[in-house]
This record gives C-alpha cells, structure tokens and sequence, in this order.
C-alpha cells in the first residue's frame, strides 16, 4: 500500500517569523498564511510535518522542555485557526554545541535526512508524492538528499538563499512569496499527478 504524501515544512522563516533562536513561547509569531497553509494541507489529505533545526539547544540557549515548551505555542496558535500538524521533528544537535550530549553531529541535522528518514517510517509517507518548503540552503539539500523537490519561500532567508541555491547547482522547483504558495502549490502538483 502506497503511504500519504507529506509537505515537509521548515518552521523559522516558513511557518514561523525568523527570529534568530526562539528560545521562549513568547517570542515565536507566525508567518503570514501560516494557518491557512496548514490548513490547506489538512483539506487535501497531504501530512503537515515540520522538520526543523533547533541547534540552540546543544548552543545551551534553551532546553528542550523550552524547546517543546515552543512547540506547543506554535501548535496553540495554529489550532486557534483550525490548523493541525500532523508531526513535528526537531534536531537540537549540532557538533559545536556548548551542551556535551547534544554536541554530536547527529543524522537528523538538516540536511542530513534523519528527520525525514523517520517521518516516513511514523507516519507511512509516500516519499515519492512529497515535498520540502524552506527557506535555506539546507532545505534545498535536505530536498536533494531525500529525492523530494524544493520550494523555497521569499520570507525569512528565502530569497538569499535561492540565489544560492542556484549558484550550487541545487535544484528548486519553485521561489514564492511564502508558505501559503508553497501549500497551494503541493496540493496542485498532487492533483497533476
Ligand atoms: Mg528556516
């Protein structure tokens, strides 16, 4: 049986407002159309999963309870507008940590693919009807890595890092605006396909 089809959301810069490390529920803002994108995926039957990096975490900025702590802010402010995440996947590794256990370069840091890796052993995904929206270089790689096309959103480091991303040679299906485009833009290529 052939699993559902995934969009792979980055949170900061995407989803969320980018704010360098949001260590506290407080500080987290949701991007323009957030809500409705999610939405969006929730109506076409395609998962919502974020995979996001949280290195602040190994930089001993914040715990993971703040990191969960978080992640249940931006799950509150997406709930008071109908939206649902189907998961949500968080790498607080990074090899120059400050904090001992977390300062390993781990496989789920982007874009490495551990976090998609076990997205699609939870949840059933089929690989191959799903994409990644982002807004870094390690989004576009993450993509490349996974087998999976790439938008990237003009808001938080988006429009940059596109001009990079060309510049590498990497692969972009698409630049939009922001995460609503990136939705409406999935849920089309679904029904294209
Ligand atoms: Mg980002």
């Amino acid at each position: 049986m052939k699993g559902r089809p995934a969009l792979f959301l980055d949170r900061d810069g995407v989803l969320t407002v980018e704010n360098s490390y949001i260590t506290r529920p407080d500080e987290l803002r949701l991007e323009t159309g957030a809500a409705e994108a999610v939405r969006t995926l929730n109506e076409a039957g395609v998962l919502a999963v974020v995979v996001s990096n949280q290195s602040g975490v190994a930089r001993g900025l914040m715990t993971e309870q703040d990191m969960a702590a978080v992640h249940a802010r931006l799950e509150q402010l997406l709930g008071e507008d109908g939206a649902r995440l189907d998961a949500a996947y968080y790498c607080p590794n990074h090899l120059e940590g400050a904090v001992e256990r977390y300062s390993r370069d781990a496989s789920c840091r982007k874009p490495q693919t551990g976090m998609i890796d076990a997205a699609v052993r939870d949840l059933g995904i089929d690989l191959s009807a799903s994409a990644m929206v982002g807004d870094q270089l390690t989004d576009a790689e993450l993509a490349e890595r996974a087998g999976i096309p790439c938008v990237l959103v003009e808001t938080g480091k988006g429009t940059t890092s596109f001009e990079q991303a060309r510049a590498a040679g990497l692969p972009v299906a698409e630049l939009v605006p922001g995460v609503l485009d990136a939705a409406r833009w999935m849920v089309s290529r679904l029904k294209s396909r």
